[in-house]
Order: C-alpha cells, then sequence, then structure tokens
C-alpha cells in the first residue's frame, strides 16, 4: 500500500534513510538520472551528461532492439533451466563458441560474484585442494567466496586483515608503482608467486587454484608484466590447482584489441568468469570451462540457479552478442579506444600531474601523480577533478587502492566526438583548477 513521503522529505533523503548504508552512490549531491540513451545520460531537469564509467551497459542506454527482442520473450515464457527450450542451448553454444578450443562447457549463473564463487568451487572440487592464490589490490565480488579473495583496499580499508586462510594473496604485478616496475619486472613477480607456494607447502598444504583479472581492471586497466601468467598458470597446474580468469571486467569484447584479456597474455586459462557486459545490465553471468572440470560439481550434488539461464536472460545474452556483431562494438572499441588514449597521452605532455595512461581499448585509466619520480598519488585531486568534471557534463570515478586513476570504462558505442569531448572537458579541467 502506497504510504505516500512527506513533502519535506528529498529523494535523496529518502534513499538514505532505507536504502542500506553500506551501498554507495556517486556524488554527495547527485543528479536524479532517469533516462539514457547510447552513451548519454539525461537527469530530471533535462540536462545530458556523457557516461564515461558504465562498463556493464556495453550497447550503450535504452537500445530498442535488446528491449523488443526482452519484451517479445517476457510474452512467450520465462522459465528455470530445468525446463527444455531452445534458448538455454543456443546461448550455451555460443558462448562456448566464443572461448579457445577445450572450454566447451557453460554454467549460466545472474552476476560476476556468482561466477567467481562457482569457479572457486569448481577449483576445490576439481583440485580437491581449498589453497587459492589472488593478486593483492584485486577485486573479484560480494559473495562469500568472491568477497575472500578480493584484497582491494578501496573496496576494503581492512581487507588484509580479514581474508580468511585459505587465501594467499600474492604481491600485486603493478608494472607502474608496484614494488617492481616496467616489462622487466615479469621474473621478479613470478617469483613472488612461486615463493607464496612454497609458503602454503612448507605448512603442509596443497594448492587448489589461482584467480587474476587477465589485465589488471581494478588496478585501473595495467597490463600484467609480458608473459606472467604463462609462467604463473604453469606453477599452478605443476601443482594440480586450476587457473581462473576473471573476464567481468575486461572481457567480453571491451578491449577492443581482444575479445578476453587472457588472450594479451597469450594463455588459455581452465575456467573463466564472465558477467557485466554479456548482460546489457540485466543480471546475467557465466563459467565457462572444461567439460571433465565441470563434472567435477557432481561430487557436491545438483548445480541450480532459479534464473540463471532463464529464457529471458539467454535471449538478453543472443541478442546483446547479435548487436555487438552488427553494430562491430568491439573494432569501435579498438578504433575510438585508440584515439582516446592517443589523446589522453597528449595531455600527459602538458599536465605533470597525469602520471600514466593505462589499458586498451575501452578499458583505460589515467593515474593522477603528485610527483612522477615518487608516484605520490594525487588522490584528493583526483576526487575534485570527478565532481568538477560532473558540473562540465561527464560522468567518471576514481578506482585503484589510493582512488588516483580516472577509470574509464564507457559503453562501447562511444562515438569519435564523445571521446574528444571527455578529453576537451578533462583538459578544460587541468587548465583552470578544479
Ligand atoms: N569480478 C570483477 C573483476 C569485477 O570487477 C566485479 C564487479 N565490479 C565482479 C567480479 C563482481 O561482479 P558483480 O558485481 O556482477 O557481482
Amino acid at each position: 500500500v502506497d504510504a505516500p513521503a512527506p513533502e519535506s522529505e528529498s529523494l535523496l533523503e529518502r534513499r538514505h534513510k532505507s536504502f542500506a548504508k553500506p551501498q554507495k552512490n556517486y556524488y554527495a549531491d547527485p543528479p536524479q538520472i532517469e533516462r539514457g540513451w547510447k552513451e548519454h545520460l539525461f537527469d530530471v531537469k533535462g540536462r545530458a551528461y556523457l557516461d564515461m564509467v558504465n562498463n556493464v551497459t556495453i550497447l550503450g542506454h535504452g537500445h530498442p532492439r535488446l528491449s523488443d527482442a526482452v519484451g517479445r520473450q517476457w510474452a512467450m515464457l520465462n522459465t528455470n533451466s530445468r525446463f527444455h527450450y531452445a534458448a538455454v542451448a543456443e546461448f550455451s553454444d555460443r558462448l562456448a563458441s566464443l572461448t579457445p578450443e577445450g572450454l566447451d562447457t557453460v554454467f549460466l549463473v545472474n552476476s560476476g560474484s556468482e561466477a567467481v564463487d562457482l569457479a572457486l568451487r569448481l577449483a576445490w572440487a576439481h583440485s580437491g585442494h581449498r589453497n587459492i592464490l589472488s593478486l593483492l589490490e584485486a577485486y573479484h565480488g560480494w559473495t562469500v567466496a568472491s568477497d575472500a579473495v578480493s584484497t582491494s583496499l578501496a573496496d576494503n580499508p581492512r581487507a588484509l586483515e580479514t581474508r580468511p586462510d585459505w587465501v594467499h594473496p600474492v604481491m600485486s604485478p603493478n608494472t607502474y608503482r608496484g614494488k617492481h616496475r616496467g616489462d622487466g619486472s615479469t621474473e621478479a613477480y613470478v617469483a613472488a608467486v612461486a615463493e607464496k607456494i612454497a609458503e602454503i607447502e612448507n605448512a603442509g598444504g596443497r594448492l587448489g587454484g589461482f584467480i587474476a583479472e587477465s589485465v589488471y581492471g581494478n588496478a585501473g586497466g595495467i597490463p600484467l608484466p609480458p608473459g606472467y601468467l604463462r609462467e604463473v598458470y604453469a606453477l599452478v597446474h605443476e601443482r594440480g590447482g586450476l587457473c581462473i580468469a576473471d573476464e567481468v571486467q575486461v572481457g567480453y569484447g571491451r578491449l577492443g584489441h581482444h575479445f578476453w584479456g587472457f588472450e594479451e597474455q597469450g594463455v588459455v586459462p581452465d575456467v573463466i568468469t564472465v558477467a557485466k557486459g554479456m548482460g546489457n545490465g540485466q543480471p546475467l553471468g557465466a563459467v565457462i570451462t572444461r567439460r571433465e572440470i565441470a563434472d567435477s560439481l557432481e561430487k557436491e550434488g545438483y548445480f541450480f540457479s532459479s534464473s540463471g539461464g532463464s529464457p529471458v536472460s539467454c535471449v538478453v545474452g543472443m541478442t546483446v552478442l547479435d548487436i555487438m556483431r552488427d553494430e562491430g562494438l568491439q573494432e569501435n572499441a579498438r578504433a575510438t579506444g585508440d584515439h582516446l588514449k592517443a589523446r589522453l597521452e597528449a595531455l600527459g605532455q602538458r599536465f605533470p600531474l597525469v602520471g600514466a595512461v593505462h589499458g586498451m581499448g575501452l578499458y583505460l585509466g589515467l593515474e593522477f601523480v603528485r610527483d612522477r619520480e615518487t608516484l605520490e598519488p594525487a588522490s584528493e585531486e583526483t576526487a575534485a577533478i570527478c565532481d568538477r568534471l560532473l558540473d562540465l557534463g561527464v560522468i567518471m570515478q576514481p578506482t585503484g587502492d589510493h582512488l588516483n586513476v580516472l577509470k574509464i570504462k564507457p559503453p562501447l558505442c562511444l562515438s569519435r566526438e564523445s571521446a574528444d569531448f571527455f578529453v576537451d572537458m578533462l583538459e578544460k579541467v587541468l587548465s583552470d583548477g578544479w
């Protein structure tokens, strides 16, 4: 029954009152956004914003072909995957066909966190061991196991004091500001992993697996050191562990030059987790693996997710892939992303605050530092720059353990004009002050 809100209470006050506090919102005084179109968002006052952070809505906002397909499917049937219908077979087949040979088996779930939880369970069930290596500075989700392997201090300042004992964080292979820097740092970072494995084994434990984003998304889109995953995967495989590539953020075409992040490292993982863009905002996630790994889960009984793989979810997933293909969105991520990166690098020539431009395609990280020698993170400046960009009509947010990296991950339909508008506004803020 409708209980009218007191007129004196703003919508934002109502949000703060009834929407649980740990669920943060962007901005202290956020615009009320009620509509979207392509890479643009509109507030209730009619003001337009360029959405440079939406890594979920890869097709862009308000796509009519997607809403038509969803509406049609909702009107026909939506049920669970224990029933036999075409969409679940077709979508699973299609996802498997996007991956390297051998990764032929799909679980359908509803989010990235669920996908990571399930991937960890597969590693445990298949290897028979519980110890998991995870990178420092990583974020993998909010469910119990995906949260356990998340070490990002920006998301949880107490993360390192509170990990369960089966999680073994390894040195962050951050080639920009990590302990070892540059492309020559591979051996040192691989040695850190080998040391961690030795620690586990010296304590009488055995390794179950390794999880990492294949391009370091949470740290700001930093590529892993060359050959890093090849060597780490070999160490893990020697022990019978499984290698999980978390492609929730960076995979699925966003990198432009590659469909999957692990291609950048020239490896094939045992388990891939996907979500976010694959549903364009509709809850949709998947785990893609080899048949024998998937089958190991039967030791623990059957797997069932009430709406994972529903007809509506599968139609969303297939329509997203159709639109990506027909509109050439991965190619646009490459071409517009290359253009955007070159323009951002040119800003770096003029403004010493720009320490580096990481990433590729439409997953870029612009890192602000107070000093290019010490790399002191410009965290407060980054927050102020994001606020000033909002005034100028650009939605942008910081990432990284120091919240000093602009996380640039717009819808993949981003036009060259919109990319230029973003850089022009950033240039204005850097020139005029914030
Ligand atoms: N893995 C990575 C790399 C992510 O970035 C995220 C979400 N930011 C997740 C997993 C969790 O996905 P979800 O929010 O869909 O549960």
